[in-house]
């Protein structure tokens, strides 16, 4: 049987994984009133905020967050292009204030398993029933010599959205006419595997329309990237890939060596070495480090050997710590990629099972979802979609459906994909924040 599915029939079982995997029947809690605490107000955890109160509103449910407002990455890209605004991508709290979660801004330090209790820098402390953890992600430093969080204000990766946004994006106007961009994407894993592939079309499409002469050097630590034929047949279309006038080269490297990957950055003389010893200038330098789970899963022990916190899939439960759920990139969700769209599904099967589980009920059978959109130009968009359940033995999540832009669609198809991701994100982050 083939596993190809329409859009029609993905939206339908979508829309019936999320309904089971997300609200299902209200569980009332009998006795004291139960706590969940849930660190970290990005994709993951805003959605888990509000899906436990949703499921359960007698559930007090507390959210910490540093920061007022959150940046999405999601259509970041489309800001360093010159489409939209960063205003575009901020969302504030207010709407799960509304819902009666209580929003707290504050950086949390501590996650004490035994007591059931986070503390923040700020010197609060709260005791939790259940707490979930979304953190995102954090940089492997140590991994390029010359590149370290410093550098990186001047250097940026814009792989977490806000100033370095701002600052690549700046970067790019202030770049003269016939100016290399070097675009350094990160070893797997990492957060959003077609992220900088569309980064680099983003770029492109900007500066075919106002700095024609310039390039863009991707240099690749990997042999292959996502949507890899759908991202080439895009760059051909819009940017004359692999033609002598090609706006984007792209050089990979072979399995196990690193021969076009950037290992040293030379800030002062704005050049980076790769692993063939070639030493190469650019005018914009976009470095995206190796990656591993935010730090504060490191503080609490919620990591393994591998840098990212293993979970039963099945109510994304730390197998370190119980009571203690990790989701969103920082968790080996093994079968789905580190996505927005998956970080949100993960959060609501989560959220679902954390209310069960706090009513005394065994948590339902989850269903899980992903779509991952990518824009290569204006017009232009691709997509790869996928329905996943819980594998028999519960070792892996598997793909039970989904499907990929086909390579020859009409540009009519293209078109309509670049609307469907718009309308995606506007979707998303409603379910999110509003
Ligand atoms: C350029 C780019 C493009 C992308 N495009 C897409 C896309 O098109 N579609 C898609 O699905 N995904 C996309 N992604 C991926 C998506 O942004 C991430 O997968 C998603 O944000 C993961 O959610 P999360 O909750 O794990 O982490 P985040 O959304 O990063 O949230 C983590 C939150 O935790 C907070 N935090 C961290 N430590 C603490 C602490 N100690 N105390 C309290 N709070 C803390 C942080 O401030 C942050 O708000 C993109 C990513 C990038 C970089």
């Amino acid at each position: 049987m083939s596993n190809k599915i329409s859009r029609r029939q993905f939206i339908q079982t979508a829309g019936a994984a999320t309904a089971v995997g997300a609200i299902g029947t209200p569980f009332l809690a009998f006795g004291g009133t139960k706590k969940v605490v849930v660190v970290g107000g990005g994709t993951g955890g805003a959605t888990a905020a509000k899906y436990v109160k949703l499921a359960d509103p007698s559930i007090e449910v507390t959210l910490i967050e540093p920061n007022k407002h959150y940046y999405t990455c999601y259509m970041s890209n489309e800001v360093l292009g010159g489409e939209r605004s960063m205003d575009s991508i901020k969302f504030g709290y207010d709407g799960l204030a509304r819902r009666g979660i209580k929003v707290v801004h504050d950086l949390v330090t501590g996650i004490d398993a035994k007591g059931k209790k986070v503390t923040t820098k700020g010197g609060q402390s709260f005791a939790y029933d259940r707490c979930i953890v979304s953190p995102g992600i954090d940089f492997k430093w140590d991994t390029i010599e010359g590149y370290d969080a410093t550098v990186a204000e001047k250097i940026p990766h814009a792989w977490k959205a806000g100033p370095q946004t701002v600052t690549l994006r700046k970067q790019l106007e202030a770049m003269a006419d016939g100016g290399t961009v070097i675009i350094a994407p990160p070893p797997n894993p990492f957060r959003c595997p077609p992220g900088p592939y569309e980064r680099a079309s983003q770029i492109a499409h900007y500066l075919k329309h106002n700095k024609p002469k310039s390039k863009i050097l991707i240099l690749d630590p990997k042999p292959k990237f996502s949507k890899m034929g759908l991202f080439v047949q895009g760059w051909k279309d819009l940017y004359g890939y692999e033609t002598d006038n090609s706006m984007i080269e792209w050089r990979g490297s072979a399995q196990g060596s690193n021969d076009n990957a950037v290992v040293k950055v030379d800030a002062g003389g704005k050049s980076v070495t790769t692993g063939f010893d070639e030493t190469i200038k650019g005018d914009v330098i976009n470095v995206i480090p190796a990656q591993k789970a935010g730090k504060i899963a490191f503080t609490a022990g919620l990591t393994n050997d591998s840098g990212w916190c293993p979970v039963d899939l099945l109510t994304f439960e730390s197998t370190i710590h119980p009571g203690i759920h990790v989701i969103g990139d920082a968790s080996i969700a093994k079968g789905m990629p580190k996505s927005g769209y998956a970080a949100n599904s993960e959060a609501k099967v989560c959220a679902a099972s954390v209310a069960a589980l706090l009513a005394g009920h065994e948590p339902g059978t989850p269903a899980y979802t992903n779509t991952c959109y990518s824009i290569v130009g204006k017009d232009y968009g691709i997509s790869v979609a996928a329905v996943y359940r819980l594998a028999e033995d519960k070792s892996k999540i598997i793909k039970i459906a989904g499907g990929l832009t086909p390579k020859d669609a009409s540009a009519e198809a293209r078109r309509r994909e670049a609307l469907y991701a718009h309308s995606w994100f506007n979707n998303i982050t409603t379910d999110i924040f509003g």
